[in-house]
């Protein structure tokens, strides 16, 4: 599977994975032209839509992909009733063919009810919306921190080598607050480092490695659900 990163708006991502014999698709299609342009580049068409979750930066371009495209909506079940136009609303742990690629729905309630990751085991590749941000968490809009911390857990319980790609780029804002939490963190330096080497070159700080968030993302060092939470309202106000 091949996999761009699409910047749209001022930092969120989009995705467009390339399966091998030619399914296309793309998760969190936020707005339509910088994806049109892409696929025109490519002289490709478009299959599938992952939105995940419902908010408007995440599935505002959907309708008009899907109408240029007659390509299928994949969204959360539980939020099919606020993104229009779903042809297919997955559940925790539905699998799904892209093409020969299998994509697993993780939900990961906590920043919206229905929250849902997507995971490629076979490319390792996870795509996280709002929930997980390089170094930070999705701000928790419609769960509780409890449910954020559960849906954490969930991640963390994938493979090492799995590479996250979120819906943001806040990876520098999130750095200050994780050394402000961990100031003798030499990973976490290391890191910051690179982050601003790629970020002064105007390059993605995405994807990152499971086990370099696990080294310097505060919230994955958070051991239960009341240390996240106090993580979580301390950022707030960061
Ligand atoms: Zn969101
Ligand atoms: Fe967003």
């Amino acid at each position: 599977m091949k996999i761009d990163i699409v910047p749209i708006f001022d930092d969120n991502y989009s995705y467009l994975l390339q399966s091998s014999c030619g399914v296309n698709s793309v998760i969190d299609a936020g707005q339509a032209e910088p994806i049109i342009k892409i696929l025109n580049d490519r002289n490709i068409g478009l299959d599938f839509i992952i939105s995940t979750h419902h908010h408007w930066d995440h599935v505002n371009g959907n309708m008009k992909l899907k109408n240029m495209y007659d390509a299928q909506i994949i969204a959360p079940y539980k939020e099919s009733l606020y993104i229009d136009g779903v042809d297919i609303a997955i559940k925790d742990g539905d699998l799904f063919d892209l093409g020969g690629d299998i994509m697993q729905a993780i939900e990961t309630s906590g920043h919206t009810l229905g929250s849902t990751c997507f995971y490629f085991k076979d490319s390792h590749a996870l795509f996280t919306g709002d929930t997980v941000f390089s170094m930070g968490c999705g701000r928790i809009f419609e769960g509780t921190a409890h449910d954020m911390f559960t849906s954490f857990q969930k991640i963390m319980a994938l493979p090492d080598e799995t590479l996250i790609y979120p819906a943001h780029e806040y990876t520098r804002g999130n750095a200050g607050f994780c050394l402000s939490q961990d100031r003798d963190n030499e990973d976490l330096k290391l890191r910051i480092k690179e982050v601003k080497e790629l970020r002064s070159n105007g390059k993605p700080t995405v994807p990152v490695s499971l086990t370099v968030e696990k080294k310097t993302n505060i919230f994955m060092k958070a051991k239960t659900a009341e240390d996240f939470a106090t993580l979580r309202i301390k950022k707030d106000s960061f």
